[in-house]
Parts: structure tokens; C-alpha cells; sequence
């Protein structure tokens, strides 16, 4: 189905130790795996024995709450993102990635640990702000390439990706930073060592608030009463509070009216534009300071405009789950599109293999790209929102969902806008088998929460949780975490 067949450059030794150390999601094996590496005491020693002697760097760049299918290199209509388009045109692009877990923490938990968010058990609890941190058992890929030998540094932008709750660990340094520290980091330290830059942004996130001549760019003859710019926000809400200005540009929003969502909806997109565009000096940087660099541009969530009842993101419809996955390898060929759904918990496993640095035997997620191991098309996409009790799963182009126990069933392959919940009226009667299809993916959501739980306890995994921090606790507001 997709295209495939990468070149490999690492040669075939390098291959050999990869099969060798492969770890799969599924199967009796894997968990066999987890259990004989628990208690052999072999986790400890994961990784491969030689280091490739000319080492890629790694820059893993997550644009928050960018939705795949606002961006032109996935057919968004809007020209929303020239620059990331044609840099993609130079990379590796997966069609259909997707995220496990409407929410920042759960998601980017997932791709750090390439564990699913009930396993690893970072997520938000049903009190304000709380959130369950990350238990010293689990093994993050930045501690795993601190112990390659790595330099690891991460600037974010706070908020539930703050370090208290688990993910400053296995960095050297991990900052609240933008943008320009991350280049100034690259201007000071690219040459050096071999390292791992994370870089974190809210700058798509609500409120969406462009600058000109990003504001109006989709949406120039708008005469409306949506007030958008931040200065005015605060004076409005006459606040400093992010909280404040947040709930104000929400608070000027009718929902009912097709014409106020679709202005909301051209700010989103400005603001991708304007991301878009600043994105420019982060990746000229890494060209100009470190070109030996995999560079990695995803998103940990999209995002939804009312097209199933809801703004921003809690449920677990394709514009939420469905997120970009760029990889620009320099030694890889470019241009290639994998249209396979793969997830984000394989991200660590698809890093390291690409480094030649053995999984972890904990991951649940696989590498993507080795040739020897493609993905099929059979591959099962699962996400949660263990808050909301809600959980998805994809498999062959059809998708169940669950919320608080309520099913709702849909072919992807005809039905890409999920509109059309096959279990309400055809299943009984459809020649084409979707009744079975359904009962599959029942049998198929029962054996991953089985298997969820299975690991979750075999890793011996304590819940513990964590108020945030004054400061963290304000930017959560902000993001509209807090009410
Ligand atoms: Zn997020």
C-alpha cells in the first residue's frame, strides 16, 4: 500500500542487532518479554554494544495542538503551511499518524515512554490540576539516550509538559523556553556533542491569537465582534491572567453561528501560518549548526471546531487524534509517504532504531521504519482519555469509540468525517460484513485494555500525583485546562 523499501545506510550489521532487539505491541511474546526482562533484571542493560561512530543528532519538535488536517501537505484547501510543506517534501511524511490521547500530558507521556497513557499513567485526575506523575519505574527515551551518550535538552512551554510531572527526566537541561532559545542553544552547542533537542510550543493553541498580517489572512473582510489580539483580550478582561483573556476570546465566540466559527476557525489557521513562517529560523538553524540532525515535527493533539458538538480538544474524533509526523532523516530518502496508521507511542522505538540504539523492552509501541519489519496495514490504532472515559480504536479503516460506555462505529475509508455511526442502523443487515467488523474491533478494544492493564501491573507501576506549581498552575489555566 505504501511506499516503502528505504535505503539503508547503517549497513547490515547494524540491521541484524535491530531485528535482534525488536520489540512488538501485540502478542503473547511481548509480555512474555516485559515479564522475563522484569525479572531477569535485563531492562537495566538495554543498550546495543556499539555506538555508531559518526552519531546522529535528534531535534523533536512538537507543535501543540497542530491538527494534520489544517496543514497543506495533508490537502488542507488553505495554503496554511508553504514552508512546512516543502520541507516535508524533503522528508518522510506519515499520513496517518495518530496520537494516543486527546490531551498534552497523556500524549506527550506517550511518546517519551511508548506506553499508552493508562499505562504510564501520566494524566489528569478529577482534581483541579492535579496530575499523576510518571513512576520511577518507566524508562523515558531521553534517559535512554543520556545513557548512549547523548546530550539531552528540552525547551517547552510549560503548562502539563512542566518537568514536575516527569518529563524533565533524562535531560541535561529542561527549560520554560521559546523558540530563540532553542536556536541560541544550537548556535552555542550544534557543533559539539552528539544531543537531543525537545522543543515544545503553544503557539496554535486557543486563544488563537495571530499577529498581522496572520489575523486576517483567511478571513480578511470579517467585520464581526470576535476580538482577537492579546492586548485587547487583557484590557477586556482587565487582566493579565491568561486564564482571563482565554475565557474572554471564548466568551465573544456565538458557536451557533456558522459565519463567528469560521472566523475562529481562519484564526486557528492564521496562527499556523504565522507558526509556519517563524518555523523557518529553528530549521535553518539546525541546517546551518547541525546538519547531521533527524529532525522530527509532530503534534500531540489536533483540534476540532464543532464538528461533533465540541471546540478545541477532549473527544477523540479524527481532527483530534489525527496529528502530523514529519521525519527528515539526512540520510534517508526523502519525499516518501506512509500511508499505514501508525501511533505515537512508536516514536521512542522509531528514534532509537533510526540512532541504532536498542527499545527499551518496555515500549509497547515499534520502530516504523525498518524495511526488514514494515508496518502493514492491519496495524492497531489505539487512544484514551482516562478522564473522560473515552477510548478509540483503528483498525483497517474502521473505528470504535467509546464514551462512558456509549459505542459509536465508523467506516473511515467512506465515512473520513465520521458522520455516519454504523451501529445505529446497519450492522444487522450489511452485506459487506460491518456487523462483524464491529464485533472485531469489541474483541480487539477488550484485548488492548486487557493487555493495558497487564503491563501497567507487571511494570509494578504506583500511582502518585502532584499539584502543580503556582506558576504551572496559571498556565494551565491559560490553556484551558482549568475552569
Ligand atoms: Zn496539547
Amino acid at each position: 500500500m505504501a511506499s516503502r523499501a528505504f535505503p539503508r545506510v547503517v549497513g547490515d550489521r547494524t540491521v541484524r542487532r535491530m531485528k535482534a532487539a525488536k520489540v512488538h505491541t501485540v502478542g503473547v511474546m511481548f509480555l512474555y518479554g516485559v515479564w522475563l526482562a522484569l525479572f531477569s533484571g535485563c531492562s537495566a542493560d538495554h543498550r546495543a554494544a556499539d555506538p555508531d561512530p559518526e552519531p546522529f543528532n535528534v531535534v523533536l519538535i512538537s507543535i501543540d495542538t497542530l491538527a494534520a488536517d489544517h496543514l497543506g501537505l495533508y490537502g488542507y484547501a488553505r495554503n496554511t503551511s508553504p514552508n512546512l510543506d516543502r520541507y516535508a517534501g524533503n522528508a518522510i511524511v506519515f499520513e496517518n499518524a495518530y496520537s494516543t490521547a486527546p490531551k498534552t500530558p497523556e500524549s506527550h507521556m506517550s511518546m517519551f515512554t511508548s506506553l499508552y497513557p493508562s499505562v504510564h499513567g501520566v494524566f489528569t485526575i478529577d482534581d483541579p490540576g492535579r496530575l499523576r506523575v510518571l513512576d520511577d519505574e518507566v524508562r523515558t527515551l531521553p534517559e535512554l539516550l543520556k545513557e548512549d551518550g547523548y546530550t539531552t535538552v528540552g525547551f517547552h512551554g510549560g503548562g502539563y509538559v512542566d518537568g514536575q510531572f516527569g518529563f524533565a527526566r533524562g535531560f541535561d537541561e529542561y527549560h520554560r523556553g521559546d523558540q530563540r532559545r532553542a536556536e541560541e542553544w544550537l548556535w552555542r552547542n550544534g557543533k559539539k556533542n552528539k544531543f537531543f533537542l525537545f522543543f515544545h510550543t503553544y503557539r496554535v493553541h486557543d486563544p488563537y491569537t495571530p499577529t498581522p498580517p496572520y489575523d486576517r489572512r483567511f478571513d480578511p473582510d470579517y467585520s464581526g465582534p470576535i476580538v482577537h489580539d492579546m492586548e485587547s483580550l487583557m484590557k477586556m478582561a482587565e487582566s493579565t491572567e491568561w486564564i482571563d483573556y482565554s475565557s474572554t476570546f471564548w466568551s465573544q465566540v456565538d458557536k451557533s453561528d456558522p459565519d463567528e466559527v469560521a472566523h475562529v476557525v481562519a484564526l486557528y489557521d492564521g496562527a499556523i501560518a504565522e507558526m509556519d513562517e517563524n518555523l523557518v529560523d529553528l530549521l535553518s538553524a539546525i541546517d546551518r549548526h547541525a546538519p547531521r540532525t533527524i529532525v522530527i515535527i509532530l503534534s500531540d493533539h489536533g483540534e476540532e471546531f464543532g464538528e461533533h458538538g465540541m471546540f478545541t480538544h477532549s473527544q477523540l474524533y479524527d481532527p483530534i487524534l489525527h496529528v502530523p509526523l514529519i521525519i527528515r532523516h539526512p540520510e534517508r530518502q526523502a519525499g516518501e509517504r506512509i500511508t499505514e496508521r501508525v501511533s505515537l507511542i512508536d516514536l521512542a522505538p522509531t528514534i532509537l532504531e533510526m540512532l541504532s540504539i536498542s527499545p527499551s523492552s518496555q515500549f509497547q509501541g515499534r520502530a516504523l521504519l525498518d524495511p526488514t519489519d514494515p508496518v502493514g496495514d492491519a496495524r492497531t490504532v489505539f487512544s484514551e482519555f482516562p478522564l473522560g472515559e473515552r477510548m478509540a480504536l483503528v483498525k483497517r479503516d474502521q473505528k470504535l469509540m467509546l464514551t462512558s460506555g456509549h459505542e459509536e462505529f465508523y467506516d473511515l475509508r467512506r465515512d473520513h468525517e465520521e458522520l455516519r455511526d454504523l451501529r445505529l442502523s446497519e450492522i444487522e443487515h450489511s452485506p459487506d460484513g460491518s456487523a462483524t467488523g464491529l464485533d472485531a474491533l469489541r474483541k480487539e478494544m477488550a484485548r488492548v485494555t486487557r493487555e493495558n492493564a497487564f503491563v501497567r501491573d507487571q511494570l509494578g507501576l504506583r500511582e502518585s500525583t502532584e499539584a502543580p506549581a503556582d506558576e504551572v498552575l496559571q498556565q494551565l489555566k491559560a490553556l484551558g485546562y482549568l475552569e
